[in-house]
């Protein structure tokens, strides 16, 4: 008599890739089965197993129980990795977003005339949530790139979600791909919004279809243990990131595409990234390619002031905020770029590097070092103190983190 195992309704023998969140990875999968009495069944997918107990004779129904995945969270860099879902949804170029759904991560599909392909009419995000001990998932501020992706869609003629909307979009979609967050201290999930002119156009206008779309990927710790890994600067004289009344001041996708010149001929010469100058006096600091920059003298920490050039870090306004609250002094100003062969520690922030203390910057060919001291100085101390937040290890007395269940 053949036996029919039942997942969720489905009947295992036809059990299509798309049947199951769970399943979607499916390849062939192997199953055994132990005892008869009742029988039980161990089911063995490529990313997870499930272990059914039979009901009665005819109908087995499964019950799952683990889902293990085959993944090394030792081994995670900062690259994709395809997790269950993604959330979608759209609207009319007048319109306001729907509540969207989630659909299988995978590709999708556009007209080649879409507006973000053909004008570069598009935003994104990113920011992470953190597994704690007890298994809870915290997300750092979502409500400031909700708010950061509003300006932005303002900036580049696009409707945006609602702050209420993008961060709903956000729990419901770490929520369906809450088995990919890495364990404590593993790493982190990765949460990546994007916002785009999806209809087509032709002549050059605003589309008249957008998508917001949400994916996320695990990734690991940028930083191995406590030591902080310094990274190498060069200072860019001839190209600019951004100039005032440009986009520079939002996330929109060309800013990035722009800069990869230049970051790749840094990457050639062994430096990890670019600092960028102002574009009118070629003289101040901006930021790095994807993270703001701070520098510490005698203590005081300062930071380029934002003028609509310089993105707007998260990670940025909550280090100031973290520095004043440990009793720092923390400037946001014009600084010169010769400012830097006299300061004490640099260090760059973000989402994805979170606080990395610069080892060196190159500039006009001179290269000025920066001791790293014993303790790691004011950039180990702020960066302990804010991926104690993140991740929960710390009272949460700022109100920056959201807990999901
Ligand atoms: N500057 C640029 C150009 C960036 O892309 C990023 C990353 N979003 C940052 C700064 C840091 O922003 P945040 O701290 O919000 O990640």
């Amino acid at each position: 008599m053949e036996s029919k195992v039942v997942f969720s309704g489905i009947s295992l023998p036809s059990l299509q890739r798309s049947s199951s969140p769970l399943l979607h990875s499916l390849s062939s999968p192997s199953v055994k089965v132990r005892g008869n009495n009742p029988p039980s069944y161990s089911i063995s997918l490529r990313y997870c197993q499930i272990k059914c107990k039979a009901a009665n004779t005819n109908t087995k129904y499964c019950e799952e129980v683990s889902e293990v995945l085959d993944i090394n969270w030792d081994d995670l860099g900062f690259g994709l990795t395809a997790t269950d879902y993604m959330y979608v949804t759209k609207c009319s170029e007048h319109g306001m977003f729907k509540k969207g759904e989630l659909q299988r991560f995978g590709n999708i599909e556009m007209n080649p005339s879409a507006g973000v392909l053909n004008y570069g009419q598009g935003l994104f995000e990113g920011l992470k949530a953190y597994k704690k001990e007890d298994g809870s998932i915290l997300l750092f501020r979502p409500q400031e790139n909700a708010l950061r992706m509003r300006q932005g869609a303002e900036r580049m003629c696009m409707p945006a979600p609602t702050v209420e909307h993008f961060v709903d979009a956000i729990k419901l979609t770490v929520m369906a791909n809450k088995r990919w967050v890495p364990p404590k201290g593993k790493g982190s999930l990765y949460i990546r919004p994007l916002l785009m002119g999806s209809g087509s156009v032709l002549g050059l206008a605003p589309a008249p279809e957008y998508t917001f779309l949400i994916y996320v990927s695990p990734v690991g710790n940028y930083f191995k243990g406590l030591n902080l890994a310094p990274i190498h600067l060069i200072v860019e004289n001839e190209f600019h990131r951004a100039a005032p009344g440009g986009t520079g001041g939002v996330k929109t996708i060309g800013n990035y595409a722009s800069v990869l010149k230049a970051q790749s001929a840094a990457k050639a010469k062994g430096y990890s990234d670019v600092l960028y100058l102002d574009s009118v006096k070629n003289k101040y600091l901006e930021e790095v390619s994807s993270c703001n920059i701070f520098i510490v003298k005698n203590k005081v920490i300062s930071t380029p002031s934002i003028h609509g050039t310089i993105l707007p870090g998260i990670t940025r306004k909550s280090i100031i905020d973290v520095a004043r609250k440990e009793g720092y002094e923390v400037e946001e100003r014009q600084i010169c770029v010769d400012e830097l062969l006299e300061a004490d520690e640099v260090f760059c922030t973000g989402t994805a590097v979170v606080l990395s203390p610069v080892g060196s910057i190159t500039y006009l060919g001179q290269k000025k070092e920066y001791v790293n001291t014993k303790d790691g100085g004011i950039a180990q101390k702020l960066y302990s103190a804010l991926t104690s937040l993140q991740m929960g290890l710390t009272n949460d007395n700022m109100g920056w983190t959201m807990e999901l269940k």
